[in-house]
């Protein structure tokens, strides 16, 4: 019946592609955490002329439109499973993936929602653009402009990837205010097509309304300019290795004065414990299916066979040579007496480079396998987008092992995967207390804990704990979100709190608090039939 309608109005049209039931809900209804969702049909948008008929449409027929960029949102989930009348239908903007430069020589450019990390590093390399593509660990094949919406960030100099976000235009829901794309009061005088002033001055004037299509249903954002971070001249990568658990604290004090003396020229930080380097290097010694975490012993003798420290932190330097060489003087001077310190540009690196590339095999082979996700890591932090974190979301799933050779793509293979993403004070005690809770929490549901912090500043500081399981197992899925239920909870009890949320706890969350009143009205006014993704980032909206 839906797809029938869908045929009589979209039929013949070239810039929509109409998707059934069975093939739109293995697309795009695959999670990883939970059955898939029913998708009852999916649009593919090639050209935005066709959104403000697809709007009225929505409006006239309740349906629900659930838009998206890449439908990548591993772990968080774009599509939601609630129990709204109508029928639900995803959006899929990623055929449109034209990229439209605004200026080469201050790194400025709109993208559309389907230009992908690779999508834009191939421009960039080929346009000769002297800038880098804001990459995450969610690889090549995300989108730049969804990941931006959901506020998400990266390792590049330009850490907050909204905040790079200088402009966007987008559709309304809203069957009164859908005829013509929402543009901001500083773009819509210009007669002349540049724009060049909204596209580079962030705030235009009058209340700023583009950021409420962040983490939101309010809107269909159909392109957005974003600032590039600059190619420095100079680049090195630090390894800081941390045998000693007890000096934790002392580790996070550095990082937080690495962070402020060196603001601008050190990237973002990140942390990591024993277990996560352990996810990282080696294969799950309990075998990828089994529901339960490493015993200490595993943990001593993979630590011992893959040199790995209880923490490491791995942080990258930017900028003219000379300021490269003071930087990495600064950070030898504060790690005294912590830990190993390597360089990515020092001769251990090269030299063990060379040698298990000269001989591939024993002992070696082990240290080449670490050496090329260290490049590839070093990659990352380059702004060359690359598959190196995606593995991790394959670390229980025992029908299909990574292989970074082809895409990964962790919903399509089944893999079990939550986020736990909240936001700690930067201070020692708070995340050793962090760190704890953690490690008491997730062993208890058969959760390994796995502890990432990632600092953007030096005030607060971002862990993003995977939740890994396998998916195809009922009572590991029941576990996972029990673990993630607990940890959210509890957590925020304890002053922690979640940056992003999924599509379930989303809507826990924010229940009754008087944002999502608020939220709710502004919703009213942007979508007054509550067509665009009820439910996606609210309990009622
Ligand atoms: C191993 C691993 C590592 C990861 N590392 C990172 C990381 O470093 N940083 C990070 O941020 N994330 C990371 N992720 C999480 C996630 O996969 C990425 O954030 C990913 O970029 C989001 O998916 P997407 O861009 O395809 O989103 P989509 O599914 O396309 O969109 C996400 C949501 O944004 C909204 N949206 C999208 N497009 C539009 C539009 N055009 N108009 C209006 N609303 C829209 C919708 O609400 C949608 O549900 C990681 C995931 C894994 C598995």
């Amino acid at each position: 019946m839906l797809i029938d309608v869908l045929k009589t109005h979209f039929n013949g049209v070239s810039s929509v592609e109409i998707i059934d039931t069975e093939l739109a809900t293995s697309l795009y209804g695959k999670t990883t955490f939970s059955e898939p969702v029913t998708v009852h049909a999916a649009l593919q948008v090639k050209e935005k002329s066709i959104i403000p008929t697809i709007i009225k449409l929505a409006n006239s027929q309740s349906w629900q439109l659930y838009p998206v960029s890449s439908c990548k949102n591993w772990g968080y989930g774009s599509v939601n499973n609630v129990d709204e009348c109508g029928s639900r239908i995803v959006l899929d903007l990623s055929p449109m993936n034209r990229i439209y430069p605004v200026s080469k020589e201050l790194g400025i450019l709109t993208v559309e929602p389907g230009v992908t990390q690779q999508i834009l590093a191939d421009y960039l390399e080929k346009q000769d653009w002297q800038f880098m593509t804001p990459v995450t660990g969610a690889g090549p094949n995300c989108s730049i402009l969804s990941n931006a919406l959901e506020r998400g960030y990266g390792i590049t100099p330009y850490t907050d990837h909204f905040s790079a976000v200088t402009s966007l235009k987008a559709y309304l829901p809203n069957p009164d205010l859908c005829e013509s794309e929402y543009i901001s009061a500083t773009s819509s005088l210009d007669t002349s097509g540049v724009d060049f002033v909204d596209k580079t001055f962030k705030w235009g004037v009058g209340p700023y309304i583009e950021g409420l299509f962040t983490q939101s249903n309010f809107g269909i954002v159909t392109e957005a300019t974003i600032r590039l971070a600059p190619k420095p001249k100079g680049f090195c990568a630090f390894y800081i290795q941390c045998f000693d658990e007890s000096k934790f604290g002392q580790l996070v004090l550095l990082i937080r004065e690495v962070m402020r003396s060196l603001e601008g020229i050190v990237g973002s930080i990140n942390l990591m414990d024993k277990r996560r380097l352990i996810a990282m290097v080696a294969d799950n010694p309990q075998g990828p299916g089994v529901h339960a975490v490493m015993n200490a012993q595993q943990v001593i003798s993979l630590g011992n066979k893959n040199h790995l420290p209880e923490w490491m932190v791995v942080g990258s330097i930017y900028g003219e040579p000379e300021i490269v060489r003071s930087a990495k003087k600064i950070v030898s001077r504060l790690c005294k007496g912590l830990g190993k310190l390597i360089f990515s540009d020092g001769i251990a690196i090269k030299a063990g480079t060379f040698l298990s590339n000269l001989v591939p095999v024993g002992p070696l082979k082990n240290v080449r396998s670490q050496l090329q996700s260290l490049q590839e890591g070093i990659d990352i932090m380059q702004g060359k987008p690359n598959q190196v974190a995606l593995p991790l979301a394959y670390w229980r799933n025992p029908y299909k092992k990574a292989d970074k050779s082809k895409a990964l793509l962790p919903d399509q293979d089944a893999c079990g995967l939550l986020w736990y993403a909240p936001l700690i004070p930067m201070e020692p005690e708070a995340m050793a207390n962090f760190v704890e809770f953690v490690r008491k929490t997730t062993p208890k549901y058969g959760i390994e804990p796995l502890i990432t912090f990632t600092n953007l500043r030096y005030d607060c500081v971002d862990s993003t704990v995977p939740i890994v399981f396998n998916l195809k197992d009922p009572d590991a899925l029941q576990a996972a979100h029990a673990c993630l239920d607990e940890l959210v909870e509890i957590g925020l009890r304890k002053g922690y709190v979640p940056y992003r949320l999924n599509v379930e706890q989303q809507r826990k969350l924010l229940a009754g608090q008087i944002s999502e009143e608020l939220s709710g009205k502004l919703k009213m006014a942007f979508d007054p039939n509550n067509v665009l993704a009820p439910g996606r980032y609210s309990s009622r909206y």
